[in-house]
Parts: structure tokens; C-alpha cells; sequence
């Protein structure tokens, strides 16, 4: 008889895309990202975008100070490309020990986005730069138009936006964050080993069904938005595949209930304090645990060029299901909801 795993050790993971936002909500959350991981690339779209070094030190300030006592979790700062970012701004980033990635935003794409890029290739000179700084490009792969349906976003920006760019840029290191189809699937696994990408909980759990399972549910929202059931299963199969420069990225992005249940619904989730289970459920689900601590604690570590973290996690199987999270208080009256799958989810992680 084949013995079943049911507990797995692997080293602290780092989070390669994670939102932490600001003030009251940075501090009601990001005790719960320190606990389960090493360091995290830290997105930079707050109201007031992280666009310049100095802003990123700021906030980097901000993070530590509301971080529990005696914690030693590394935010990793991001900066948010512009179309008036500049070449000396980035040899700044480059320099610094504090900044890891550039992220491009392509124009009123997500959350906050507002600032994003109108025009990838008149940004050039500054991509050119970054690769000269080993500077990565961290992309959210939406491409925006009257013409382009919410669920073909990702396809149409691969297409139209990104492999040109890969080709005009070979030495610049690129990350297509959270894939969400099966051609973002296949655009990290034919590229060259400058092109990595992450995937998250929510879209190896989740397809577009789940937003409309008796009724419109926002907080399956997210961007980019949940698709077919057969785009799931390639990502699926992606992290059955063991590719090396596919890794762990979370994408948790909490809202206040009351921004998720309205009539313009936030898009993210909040996956940040189960984060880790919620994948090994996956993982398990797809035969293919022995691949978990390659995907969360190794592969992205070897491409941003980071050590492996020292401390363990122990990740183990529960005959019943783990129990659902409390909300979160952030401020009276602003609650947080974590998500929580409606199956049950039968993993727990603790630190060992
Ligand atoms: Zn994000």
C-alpha cells in the first residue's frame, strides 16, 4: 500500500507578492504574513503610490515599526513604475539594499492603479537600466481596452504587451505575478530563465463559478478576476510540473467588509493567515507535496538571488477541518474578512 503524507517540513517561505497596505490596515495585518514567512515582496500600490527610493525606505519604516516584538520578517521593497520614472531613480533602487523590483501596472488595471503605465515601450531606457541594475520587473499582465473582455486581459497583455517585451529586454529579469490562464501558464514555462512567475491560493482553489455560487459573491473578487475552470486546472498542473522559476506569491490583499460588500466591490482576497495550508491543501490535492517546498521556500529565493531562510515550518494533514479565522478588528466598526474555503480546508502550518 502507497503511505499517504501527511506532514511535511520545509524551510520559512518567503511571500513574492503580497499587499500590506498602510496605517490602521498595515497594522491590523501584518503580524500574520511575519508569522508564516521570511520576507515578502511588498507591493507598492498604496493611495499614494511608492514611486521613488526615498518613499520606499519610508514605508519600509512604517512596516518594521508595526511589526510584533522580537520579529525578524524582511519586507522586500518594490517601486511603482510610472511613465515619469527615470533612469537615475532606478540607479537609485539598484543601489539601494532596500529595493527588489520595479512593478508595472498597466493604467487603472487594479486597486489603486491609477498611476500605472500608459505606454510600456516609451519606458525603455529605464527597463534597460533595471537590467543593467539586475533590477526584476514585477508584472500585474492585464492589458485594458473598450475592446477586451475582463476574462481575455491576461491572454491579450501576453500577446500584445509582454513577449514583445521579453524580446526587446532579454537581459531584464520579468516575474508575471499571480497567472491566472493557461497562456500565462505556458508563456513562464517556454520563456528563457530571465521570465519567472507566481501563483496564488485563490486561483488554484478558486474558478469563476465560485463568484456566482448562489449569488454574486464578493469576496471571491480579485484581480486578476477568477477564469474558467480549465484555466485552474493548467495552473494546477503547473505546480505538478515542478518548473523552477514557478514560486509562491500570495497576492493577499485585504479589504474592510464593508469595501468588499458594496456595490463596487474591492477586488482581492485576504489569504495571508492560512495562506500556507491553503496551498498544501492543493498541493496534496495534486499529488504533489514533494513539490511544495521546492515552489514556497526555494525557487523564487533563487531567482530575486536570496538565501533560503533558516527557520521550519511543519505543515501537517487534519482528519477534520481546521477551524474558520476570526475577523480582524481593524479600527471599531472595520472588520477584515480572511478567506476560508467553503470544502473545509484540512492542513495546518505551524512554526517548528
Ligand atoms: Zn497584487
Amino acid at each position: 500500500m502507497q503511505r499517504v503524507t501527511d506532514q511535511l517540513d520545509i524551510p520559512v517561505p518567503d511571500d513574492f507578492h503580497l499587499h500590506l497596505r498602510d496605517g490602521e490596515l498595515l497594522r491590523a495585518v501584518v503580524a500574520e504574513s511575519a508569522r508564516w514567512f521570511g520576507r515578502a515582496i511588498v507591493m507598492p500600490n498604496l493611495a499614494s503610490p511608492v514611486v521613488t527610493v526615498a518613499q520606499a525606505f519610508a514605508y519600509r519604516e512604517r512596516i518594521v515599526r508595526a511589526l510584533p516584538a522580537n520579529n525578524s520578517f524582511v519586507p522586500l521593497m518594490t517601486l511603482y513604475l510610472t511613465d515619469q520614472m527615470t533612469v537615475a531613480e532606478v540607479k537609485r533602487a539598484g543601489a539601494s539594499d532596500v529595493v527588489f523590483g520595479i512593478k508595472l501596472y498597466p493604467a487603472h488595471a487594479t486597486t489603486n492603479s491609477a498611476h500605472g503605465v500608459t505606454d510600456v515601450a516609451a519606458l525603455d531606457p529605464v527597463l534597460d537600466a533595471m537590467a543593467d541594475m539586475g533590477l526584476p520587473l514585477l508584472i500585474h499582465g492585464e492589458k485594458l481596452g473598450p475592446d477586451i473582455d475582463v476574462f481575455d486581459r491576461e491572454k491579450v497583455f501576453i500577446k500584445d504587451v509582454l513577449i514583445p517585451l521579453v524580446r526587446r529586454h532579454p537581459q531584464l529579469r520579468v516575474v508575471l505575478e499571480h497567472i491566472t490562464t493557461e497562456e500565462g501558464v505556458q508563456f513562464v514555462l517556454d520563456g528563457p530563465e530571465t521570465v519567472g512567475g507566481t501563483l496564488t491560493a485563490h486561483h488554484l482553489l478558486l474558478d469563476r463559478n465560485d463568484m456566482f455560487r448562489g449569488g454574486l459573491r464578493p469576496h471571491h473578487y480579485c484581480l486578476p478576476v477568477l477564469k474558467r475552470m480549465e484555466h485552474k486546472r493548467a495552473l494546477r498542473r503547473a505546480i505538478r510540473s515542478g518548473h523552477p522559476r514557478l514560486f509562491l506569491g500570495t497576492d493577499s490583499a485585504p479589504h474592510p467588509i464593508s469595501a468588499k460588500e458594496a456595490s463596487h466591490c474591492c477586488a482581492g482576497l485576504y489569504t495571508a493567515p492560512l495562506a500556507l495550508a491553503l496551498y498544501a491543501q492543493v498541493f496534496d490535492e495534486e499529488g504533489a507535496l514533494k513539490q511544495f517546498g521546492a515552489f514556497a521556500s526555494h525557487r523564487g529565493q533563487a531567482f530575486y538571488g536570496l538565501p533560503v531562510n533558516l527557520g521550519r515550518i511543519r505543515l501537517s494533514r487534519q482528519s477534520r477541518p481546521v477551524e474558520v479565522p476570526e475577523r480582524v478588528l481593524v479600527a471599531p466598526g472595520v472588520e477584515i474578512l480572511p478567506f476560508y474555503p467553503e470544502d473545509g480546508l484540512h492542513w495546518r502550518a505551524e512554526r517548528i
